[in-house]
């Protein structure tokens, strides 16, 4: 493993302080960066953990809205009460990923920044990745494609986004909090992650120390009558080929809300907000479902090896549809 320096934030504004030097990464559960760290894909000059902040706490307002600290971990989150009935998508897709072990140490906010899941990414001995060393090319394009995306991909990096957690907050409208240098600030938790575009180096939207302390769950129509659906290669410890967060509001059977978010075949945790709109005003049957699944999936970009996600997601999509709003119409 590469040297690195390591030190102990006592409080936010110096986990920032030490955060925004050169090469610098912010330890919260490890289970990615150390994973990295000991496949000498990262290796960052110093660590800063986060272990000490106050920031592992699940507050409810009396509006419904949940706040959740950063440091709170996958098992703490998906198991809460207030998630448990109010968000059951999120409990649903945290429970979908990882394993037991691993969801007690993995935080809130290292599952959102959590990195692809690519093996030529994770593989240093293989030279071409533009996303571990820019400019080097994509030995995934035109290589083994399976686990890869077909939305938002780009002709340098085609790596899948693999967090399921971050799917359900999309399509929760989650808010995610910042503290940096400059200050706080805010942003939807669609806004968080970057296309590849030229640049898949460039993952998210946070600046260098810019460190995300909550993510806020607002109280919404839809929020409770949520579903996430995941499809993979063996039913635990495995990442999705194929899923849907999807939550509606239903009123004497039309539909007055909804959100549906896209796992396993996204650059990014995937909004797919032309197929809600298809929906909304709809009783929700089969057929409005297939119509909207295939809206999502339109503007998929498929190699040899991964495009059969193209139907398996809009299978996916139906489906989770069909079990949130009570089965087929
Ligand atoms: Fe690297 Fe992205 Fe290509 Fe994978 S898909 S090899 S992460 S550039």
């Amino acid at each position: 493993m590469h040297p690195f320096t390591y030190t102990r934030a006592s409080d936010e504004a110096g986990a920032v302080t030490s955060g925004s030097t050169d090469r610098a990464s912010f330890l919260a559960g490890g289970t990615t960066l150390v994973d990295l760290m000991r496949l000498e894909v990262m290796r960052p000059e110093s660590l800063v953990d986060l272990g000490g902040l106050a920031l592992r706490k699940i507050e409810e307002s009396v509006d419904g809205s949940v706040k959740i600290g950063t440091l709170v971990t996958n098992a703490e989150l998906a198991y809460h009460a207030a998630i448990l009935k109010g968000f059951p998508v999120l409990s649903e897709a945290i429970l979908a990923g990882a394993s037991p072990q691993i969801r007690n140490v993995a935080t809130t906010g290292g599952n959102l920044l959590q990195r692809t899941r690519c093996p030529y990414f994770r593989d240093p001995q293989i030279t071409s990745c533009n996303k571990r060393v820019p400019g080097s090319g994509c030995s995934a394009i035109g290589g083994v494609t399976r686990s890869h995306a077909v939305l938002g991909t780009s002709e340098k990096c085609i790596a899948t986004h693999p967090s399921d957690m971050a799917v359900a907050m999309v399509a929760l409208d989650a808010v995610i909090h910042i503290r940096g240098a400059k200050g706080t600030r805010t942003i939807p938790a669609g806004d968080l992650h970057e296309l590849p575009g030229q640049h898949p180096e460039k993952e998210t939207v946070l600046a260098p120390g810019e460190l995300i302390t909550h993510v806020e769950l607002p109280a919404a129509p839809f929020a409770k009558r949520s579903r996430y659906l995941k499809v993979r290669d063996r039913a635990s410890f495995a990442f999705a080929l194929a899923s849907a967060a999807v939550a509606v509001q239903l009123e004497g059977g039309t539909l007055r809300a909804v959100r549906l978010a896209l796992g396993g075949v996204g650059t990014k945790p995937w909004r797919a907000k032309e197929a809600e709109e298809m929906l909304v005003g709809k009783k929700g049957d089969r057929a409005a479902f297939t119509a909207a699944a295939a809206r999502a999936l339109a503007d998929a970009k498929a190699q040899e090896g991964n495009k059969f996600k193209i139907e398996l997601a809009q299978r996916t999509i139906v489906r989770a549809l069909e079990e949130v709003t009570g089965g087929p119409a």
